[in-house]
């Protein structure tokens, strides 16, 4: 058995900041199913938010107003409170690491406009930004390689419960295939999000839910699953990222007609409105009609900038367009369209980063999460651009402070290795003795589809309940499911079908949960219950497992500076 203090599944920005601030005290071990700098942090483009005044003046009270209201209420505010006032010291932290920020003429980080901030506080390099940092991270962590050492294409199955205590996980290391069990006296996940669940996505292909679905099954609910967020600018049919750096920038939406039709949803943002608004807008333009040449499609509109603006700040996005599209923006518009792009629901933490089990916040001993995977939840309904690279700066940064705090003294919980073994063994011998005649690939596309066009921007009850209905139909193809490749030796085959597993799994809780919640907020737009309804639905949603299946419950949200308002841009 492999023994650590701590063992941290996850190496993007919220896995690496918290290595860092453990690494100096404990024995780190940092798991992660991709070489580390492929992890999905590292294709963020636009920039992390901070309100240092660079541009214009500003202060945490409008960064905080401003992701309260983009979160459409939901937000913790006592959490909002403590990570936009930690933001200008993370950002100088990060820059004394070696990131590298763009500048303004006179030398200072340069701030950038993103949708839904009331004034530019995207620090960026130029539209890299998620790769410097990450980058940055990971020589910081190198200068430490004594005390963490980094578990590089291993995978994590199954979280060791005992009680009310978590007491290590069992892994296997994709390259020999063999399982073995890390015990730990406390266990971070920053696993990411599971965007990989819907056709168009944005997210790279390690985005799939494992994190969140192993604490599932190890009996932690889940919060506010239904909200997902759709980005407005992905590459038409295909979902790749064009940072809403570029409509910082400056960049128009036009529709079919040629019109910047954010004139009619957002007059006073246009398209820097948040981007469940924006979306939305976008949908309805190619539903009316008045998509690009009559495609599901939207024009992005660079060409005012020019040149010279677009190779400084934006060079990354002309390069997407000419590699994959053959279009370069300096002359034309891009096609883009809506994708599946961040998950504000995850495993529910304290603003400690400390999981909790429960509406009143009991915690969970010994298991921390921060980043994508976990919900604290700043961002609510809706998440604000750069606000998710700062949150797996900050709270990546507070789980490892509270690791070091909870470690303190105690030793390493029972662990009965053989039992725990045999249990995710038996996970590959199910699916490599199935005899069955399923293409999990077909599988896999059917979800990803059902996903898209029954559980997207629009959702209503009819589409939510064939959805859920169609996804029950895929489990059961699931277990009758052909794998072709038996071997153990870095089979990608297994881990792909263990993948699809937590997909599926999490893609029927996201839709009964947008099913239960009768109002839009947010991310979930029910053209049912076009209006947002605080009187019923003012909470958070926990999503317990139970014998007869998934049960949702409220979670009351913490409202201290802003009182709920209706949201107008
Ligand atoms: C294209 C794109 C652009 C973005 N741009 C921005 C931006 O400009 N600003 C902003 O604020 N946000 C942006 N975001 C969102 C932001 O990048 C992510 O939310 C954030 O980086 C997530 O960081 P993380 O550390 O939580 O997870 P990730 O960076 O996704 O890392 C997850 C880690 O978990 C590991 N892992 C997962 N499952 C397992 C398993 N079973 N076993 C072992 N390891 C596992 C992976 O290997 C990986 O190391 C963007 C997102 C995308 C997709």
């Amino acid at each position: 058995m492999i023994q650590h203090d701590v063992v941290i599944v996850g190496a993007g920005l919220a896995g690496m900041r918290s290595a860092l601030e453990v690494c100096k005290e404990l024995d780190v071990g940092m798991l992660t199913k991709v070489y580390p700098s492929r992890s999905h942090s590292g294709a963020a483009q636009g920039g992390i938010a901070a309100s240092l005044g660079n541009s214009e003046s500003d202060s945490w009270e409008e960064h905080m107003f401003d992701t309260v209201k983009g979160g459409d209420f939901l937000s913790d505010q006592d959490a909002v409170e403590e990570y936009v006032k930690a933001a200008p010291r993370v950002i100088y932290e990060l820059e004394h690491m070696g990131c590298v920020f763009s500048r303004t003429p006179d030398g200072k980080i340069a701030q950038r406009s993103f949708g839904g901030h009331s004034k530019p506080r995207a620090c960026f390099s130029a539209d890299r930004t998620g790769h410097a940092i990450l980058h940055a991270l990971h020589e910081q962590l190198l200068k430490n390689a004594k005390s963490v050492k980094i578990y590089n294409e291993w995978y994590m199955h199954a979280l060791i419960v005992d009680g009310d205590r978590c007491n290590g996980v069992v892994v296997s290391n994709i390259q020999s295939g063999e399982v073995e069990v890390i015990q730990a006296k406390a266990v971070v996940f920053c696993t990411g999000g599971y965007g990989r669940v819907f056709k168009i996505t944005s997210n790279a292909f390690a985005s799939t839910a494992d994190g969140v679905m192993a604490a599932y099954a190890a009996g932690i609910p889940l919060e506010d699953l239904e909200f997902v967020q759709f980005h407005p600018s992905g590459l038409y049919r295909q979902g790749i990222l064009f940072s809403e750096a570029a409509r910082g920038e400056g960049a128009y939406l036009l529709n079919g007609n040629g019109e910047r039709f954010m004139k009619e949803y957002a007059p006073s943002r246009m398209e820097l409105a948040p981007r469940d608004i924006v979306a939305r807008a976008e949908q309805s333009e190619m539903d009316a009609g008045r998509g690009v040449d009559g495609k599901d499609c939207i024009h992005l509109d660079l060409r005012h900038l020019g040149e010279a603006r677009i190779m400084e700040r934006l060079p990354q996005i002309r390069q997407l367009g000419i590699d994959f599209l053959g279009v370069d923006c300096v002359a034309d518009c891009l096609p883009i369209q809506p994708t599946a792009h961040y998950s504000m629901g995850g495993i529910p933490t304290d603003l400690h980063s400390h999981v909790i089990i429960d509406a009143g916040g009991t915690r969970m001993n010994g298991f921390f999460a921060a980043g994508e995977c976990a919900c604290v939840s700043v961002h609510g309904g809706n998440r604000l651009g750069t606000n998710s690279l700062l949150e797996a700066v900050v709270f990546g940064e507070r789980a490892g402070k509270s690791v070091l705090e909870y470690v303190a003294g105690i030793d390493h919980g029972n662990v009965n290795e053989g039992r725990e073994k045999a249990r995710v063994l038996k996970k590959f011998e199910d699916v490599f003795q199935r005899d069955g005649s399923e293409s999990y690939n077909a599988i896999r596309e059917e979800m990803k589809e059902v996903m898209m066009t029954h559980c997207g921007v629009f959702r209503d009850a009819e589409k939510l309940n064939v959805c859920i209905e169609t996804l029950q139909g895929l489990q059961e193809r699931f277990k009758k499911g052909k794998v072709t490749d038996k071997g153990k030796l870095f089979n990608t085959e297994i881990y792909e079908i263990l993948e699809l597993g937590n997909m599926l799994s999490i893609a029927q809780l996201i839709a009964n949960n947008a099913l239960q919640r009768k109002e839009s907020r947010g991310g979930h737009f029910r053209t049912d219950y076009p209006k947002r309804d605080d009187v019923n639905f003012l909470h958070h949603s926990m999503v317990y497992g139970s014998q007869n299946g998934p049960v949702v419950k409220p979670k009351p949200v913490v409202i201290t500076k802003h009182q709920p308002a209706e949201r107008t841009y």
